[in-house]
């Protein structure tokens, strides 16, 4: 039977993926853990810092976990203000979610690695699999190290380590964690309360982006994909859309017809700009049947009605 570790589940991604990994598993056997004491999640909840070795262990062998989701990291645009303290967060804390793995019976991993891997010299457009990884940002740099741990952990002593690239996440959901796609749910947030919003990108910045449901059903589906069918133990590509600022906000305008959005770019554009405006994910389609269920116009669709509903229920995050 599963006995499931969330690391990192009061962040963006794992405040959804935990409840849908207990609601497809059993709630008793999905435990969410983050360094943040957190309400939610039926009381399964553990207080942990992921850089403490000996407290991931005794999580681990005092519950009898088997498989474990490591999302606890700084992210793109935070790590740039403390470089040196999120190379040292984000490589510990996966460091330790391995050899407690190698030494205490975790058998299945997931570990999520992102578009920033990739940088200037990385074709732009439908960047493919076996694109170069030379990343611009200590973000980017401890996701290429850690998917060549990864890597290595599978080869040398047969952990079946399981990963994605993920493109920027949109989601009602949960408030996004400090990367640099970060506007694309804050935009959300303003037109709803018929508030303007002022991007941190310029208007013609194409990034690859994907839905919250997509991202949740991507990991679930490399997680249950039999082990014959994943034949990149780095990480694979993941698609789900690609727009730029001016084609989000006018997908928006179809819902908030007064809309208005101004741009004042930050220390965020150079990190676009060193991203890729789309993702070539055929290798994943190919090996496990990855397909994604929602372009602009759906998202966005979902986000409107579903950001609506939370502030007419007096919901306050932005
Ligand atoms: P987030 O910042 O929203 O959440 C990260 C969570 O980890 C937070 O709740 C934080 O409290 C926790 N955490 C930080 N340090 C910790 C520690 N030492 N021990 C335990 N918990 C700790 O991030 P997210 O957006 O949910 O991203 C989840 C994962 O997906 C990350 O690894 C991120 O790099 C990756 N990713 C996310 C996106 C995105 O658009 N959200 C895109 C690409 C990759």
């Amino acid at each position: 039977m599963k006995k499931i570790l969330v690391i990192g589940a009061g962040g963006q991604v794992g405040s959804v993926l935990t409840g849908e990994l207990q609601t497809r598993y059993g709630f008793e056997n999905v435990i969410a853990s983050d360094v943040r004491p957190l309400s939610g999640f039926g009381g399964n909840f553990i207080g942990l810092d992921a850089t403490d070795f000996e407290g991931l262990k005794r999580v681990v062998t005092d519950h009898g976990i088997n498989e474990i989701y490591h999302l606890a990291a700084i992210l793109s645009a935070s790590g740039e203000k403390f470089p040196l303290d999120t190379w040292d967060i984000n490589m510990k804390t996966f460091f330790n979610v391995l050899e407690v793995s190698r030494l205490h019976g975790v058998s299945k991993v997931f570990y999520p690695s992102s578009i920033a891997v990739f940088g200037q010299n990385a074709p732009k457009v439908d960047t493919p699999q076996s694109a170069p990884l030379c990343p611009t940002t200590v973000y980017g740099i401890s996701k290429v190290a850690g998917e060549n741990w990864a890597s290595y952990y599978h080869q040398k002593y047969g952990l079946d380590i399981r990963s994605l690239r993920y493109p920027g996440i949109i989601g009602y959901q949960s408030p996004p964690g400090g990367g640099t796609t970060d506007y694309a749910v804050d935009i959300f947030h303003k037109a709803v309360q018929n508030k303007p919003y002022e991007c941190f990108l310029e208007p013609s910045t194409m990034l690859p982006m994907i839905y919250m449901d997509d991202a949740i059903r991507a990991t679930i589906e490399l997680m249950e994909a039999p082990a014959a069918s994943i034949t990149v133990r780095t990480s694979y590509n993941l698609a789900g859309m690609s727009f730029s600022p001016a084609q989000l906000a006018a997908s928006i305008k179809g819902h908030c017809p007064g809309f208005e959005i101004s741009y004042t770019p930050d220390f965020r554009q150079e990190i676009a700009d060193s991203w890729p405006m789309s993702i070539d994910d055929s290798v994943a389609r190919k090996g496990w049947g990855w397909q994604p269920a929602y372009n602009l116009d759906a998202m966005t669709d979902i986000m409107a009605s579903q950001l609506k509903l939370k502030y007419e229920n007096h919901y306050s995050v932005v």
